[in-house]
């Protein structure tokens, strides 16, 4: 067995070291910056292209088609991609189930030396994957580093933890037996992955399943099919065998119900929103004929995170650590700060300064490196739009609240923060997923956390304060899978902050955590009677 310091076989390149997460680019750096502006010129020229679906290796069109296209310029296709449904169910599962027997088999040396071999050819290129992420979802740069960053972490953390894993010992050892754990493989599973960590999460998913010895049916968001096609092809260049990934861009009423549904899925791993969290979860619970097992559902879904400022914080900092919360990527993550619960001695003070920093922010082409850019589509606008001109109704516009037509086709949104929302409306409960800030009044620390708490929703949160005492209880009240004190609520980090939520955010899977693999398996205990 292989340990984390002495891998059986290091000729394929297992990585021996500890785990440290990837530096990300300083673009101040002109020679970053001209690297990374030839990247995007270099994907530039690769737009429009097509893939197929790969099933068993072999390379699959359909007559119906994806387009993926450019959030900040939507006339502008970034790949066409043929569409998975009904009838590609069996030969996927086929694939991956032919391809179980041989892989479930496999060392794991083996195994971890394919995402070791990944991530180095991942680092190598990996200005030209956050190219794609500038085109596909409007990541700046910053932020495309993050994702592909937290890709590489993925590769490096989770092949280290499946080294360790097959390492484990039983806590006792009986005398006169020899007492093994082994995490065994499940089987197939259903990746479904979300849009807006389109390269990390699908990745993530993808390869927790597969080092684990698992083979997977990969359904991408249609959002963001190319990036998830670059990595598939990675994988394929690294030797990943045939059929251990099966890419299969579809609908996910259509494809994605009949592969959830279907009796040979052993388990289903997903991040998105509630509602399709909860469906997959009813869905997965129904006994299909022939099936032979319960289905594990790993289920990570929405968030509504509260960042509290206390009476004593340092508002300067509370205030760079929300708009920084609020706004990064448009505030499409699933950390993003979308209720400041502000104390009311602190209330107005702190709305002043928030508002100077939040009209700061230059919102514009992603491709430019603009510290805001596109949300991800027109639907997703529209929606944005409607919560803002609810939440003009229900509280007081500070600052934004307009589409900005005057950047053209593109979805661009104004960073928009709402003050005196009440809690319990719609816009301090709902997700909204964009660049909108709800701020609510507490009348103090005690008010502020039930606040925090009161949505069904438990990701991420955040609190401000200079006071020990607070920060002990917000670490014993806060509700949520993920709190920071005094810092922002978004960038958790691999191996750091173990991701994932409480209540409808989901079954608290802990990515990049010393759990996470466990998910992937099932433990085989066995005790041989010896001497
Ligand atoms: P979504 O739920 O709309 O879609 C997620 C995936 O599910 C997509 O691949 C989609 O095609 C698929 N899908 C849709 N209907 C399906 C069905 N009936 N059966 C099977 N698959 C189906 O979410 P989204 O818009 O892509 O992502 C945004 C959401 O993801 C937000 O709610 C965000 O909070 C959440 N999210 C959560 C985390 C987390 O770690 N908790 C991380 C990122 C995003």
């Amino acid at each position: 067995m292989a340990t984390l310091e002495a891998p059986v076989r290091p000729r394929s390149g297992l990585h021996t070291g500890p785990f440290t997460t990837e530096p990300f680019f300083d673009f101040r750096n002109e020679e970053n910056a001209r690297r990374m502006r030839a990247a995007i010129a270099k994907v530039r020229g690769q737009l429009g292209r097509e893939y197929d679906l790969i099933l068993g290796g072999k390379r699959v069109k359909t007559a119906d088609k994806i387009k993926s296209l450019n959030p900040a310029s939507p006339s502008e296709v970034v790949g066409i991609h043929q569409k998975a449904g009904k009838d590609q169910v069996e030969p996927a599962m086929s694939a991956a189930l032919k391809a179980f027997e041989s892989w479930s088999r496999t060392s794991v040396e083996e195994r971890a030396s394919l995402l070791f071999h990944v991530a180095d050819l991942l680092r190598q290129r990996k200005m030209e994957f956050m190219a794609w992420l500038v085109f596909e979802v409007s990541k700046n740069w910053g932020e495309a580093d993050a994702d592909i960053s937290e890709t590489l972490d993925f590769c490096e953390f989770y092949a280290r933890e499946a080294l360790r894993l097959a390492n484990a010992k039983t806590p006792v050892q009986l005398p006169g037996e020899r007492d093994s754990l082994l995490y065994i493989p499940l089987g197939v599973g259903a990746v479904i992955p979300p849009w807006n960590f389109p390269c990390a999460i699908m990745a993530g998913m993808t390869l927790a399943s597969i080092v684990s010895g698992n083979t997977v049916i990969l359904k991408p968001s249609s959002d963001s099919p190319t990036i998830a096609a670059k990595f598939v092809e990675l994988l394929e260049e690294c030797g990943m065998p045939e059929g251990v990934v099966n890419f299969c861009p579809g609908a996910g009423a259509s494809f994605g119900d009949a592969v959830v549904a279907h009796p040979k899925t052993r388990f289903i791993a997903f991040t998105g929103s509630r509602e399709v969290g909860l469906h997959i979860n009813k869905a997965a619970a129904e006994q299909a004929p022939g099936q032979i097992w319960i289905k594990r559902t790993i289920l990570e879904m929405g968030g509504k995170d509260a960042i509290v400022v206390d009476a004593d914080a340092d508002i300067a900092a509370a205030v760079e650590g929300v708009a920084q919360s609020a706004f990064g990527f448009q505030g499409q993550k699933c950390s993003a700060c979308s209720r400041a619960i502000i104390d009311e001695r602190i209330y107005d003070k702190f709305l002043e300064q928030l508002k100077a920093r939040v009209e700061k922010i230059k919102v514009g082409d992603p491709a430019e490196n603009a510290p805001m850019a596109a949300v991800i589509n027109e639907g997703a606008m529209k929606t944005i739009l409607d919560y803002i001109e609810q939440g003009k109704k229900d509280g007081r516009l500070i600052t934004g609240g307009e589409r900005m037509k005057e950047l053209g086709e593109g979805y661009f949104v104004q960073p928009t923060v709402i003050a005196d929302i009440p809690p319990k409306s719609k816009l301090e409960q709902e997700e909204i997923f964009g660049p909108v800030l709800a701020v609510i009044k507490a009348r103090g620390f005690d008010h502020a956390l039930q606040i925090a708490n009161d949505t069904e929703f438990g990701l991420t949160g955040a609190v401000y304060t200079n006071s020990r005492d607070k920060i002990e209880r917000a670490i014993a009240e806060f509700h949520v899978g993920n709190l920071y004190i005094n810092r922002k609520c978004t960038g958790a980090m691999v191996g750091a902050h173990p991701f994932g939520g409480f209540n409808m955010s989901g079954t608290d899977s802990k990515s990049g955590g010393p759990d996470y693999l466990c998910l992937f398996t099932q433990a085989k205990s066995v005790g041989e009677k010896i001497g």
